[in-house]
């Protein structure tokens, strides 16, 4: 015959029991689990995106999952699985729900806690240098047959593409445009969102493009710098 079992805290016989103590009062002394009441996140308040492993990313529920992921501690559990599940309650505002699940002598625990997860607004460093104009290339918008009001057309297809990219790169924004007499000049923060719009406007919209580049200083580590010159004439 099995021994009885005894809680030596609180008398009680039956029921789970661990190392010794019934499951109450050995969940009362140790914490396997430790799932934070709220967590925040930091959050670029100009473009919103959030810091995942040192990326700025959109934060969908699935990005920030591993933010909350990465603070629940769990500790001597056997066969645990950590399961994380954000919703967002209104735009921006998301919870968490964090279900965690292991063994322990053969016990099975199952721990539930809900977290509320706030941003911490902060802006990041591609939308800090924005802010102070810094830009890689200029896109230069021009007509072939002097029709301005083609290119006012055009002009917000041009910005779109080049912000198309915004989610992957964010340095992909137009920061200023400018009105000339022969069209708009567009100044872009990513030299690669820039060329990606300018095939776009080729494909798209027939225009011929050519590009130039000019040394703009050197970076930190010592490497050349180029502002780059689009022409799109559409
Ligand atoms: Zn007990
Ligand atoms: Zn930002």
């Amino acid at each position: 015959m099995k021994d009885e079992n005894f809680c030596p805290l609180c008398g009680k016989e039956k029921g789970h029991f661990i190392k010794g103590l019934c499951e109450e009062c050995f969940l009362k002394k140790h914490k396997l689990v430790e799932i934070p009441e709220t967590i925040s996140f930091e959050q670029c308040r100009t473009c919103g995106k959030t810091r995942l492993f040192g990326k700025m990313v959109v934060p969908t529920e699935e990005k920030l999952s591993l933010i909350v992921k990465k603070k629940v501690k769990v500790k001597d559990l056997e066969n645990e699985a950590v399961d994380v599940k954000v919703s967002q309650a209104s735009k921006g505002v998301f919870s968490a729900k964090v279900l965690v699940k292991g063994t322990i002598d053969d016990v099975s625990l199952f721990f539930e806690e809900t977290v509320l997860l706030e941003p911490e607004f902060v802006q990041c460093d591609p939308c800090m240098r924005l802010s102070s104009q810094y830009h890689e290339a200029i896109i230069q918008l021009r007509s072939k047959d002097s029709d301005k009001k083609k290119l006012k057309e055009l002009l917000p297809k041009l910005i779109d593409f080049v912000e198309a990219m915004h989610s992957k790169d964010s340095l992909a924004a137009v920061i200023d445009v400018s009105e000339k007499r022969e069209g708009f000049d567009l100044k872009v923060g990513s030299k690669k969102a820039a060329q990606n719009a300018v095939r776009q406007m080729k494909a798209k919209f027939n225009a011929e493009t050519k590009s130039s580049s000019v040394l703009n200083g050197v970076d930190k580590s010592g490497n050349e710098k180029y502002r780059f010159t689009f022409l799109v004439r559409v």
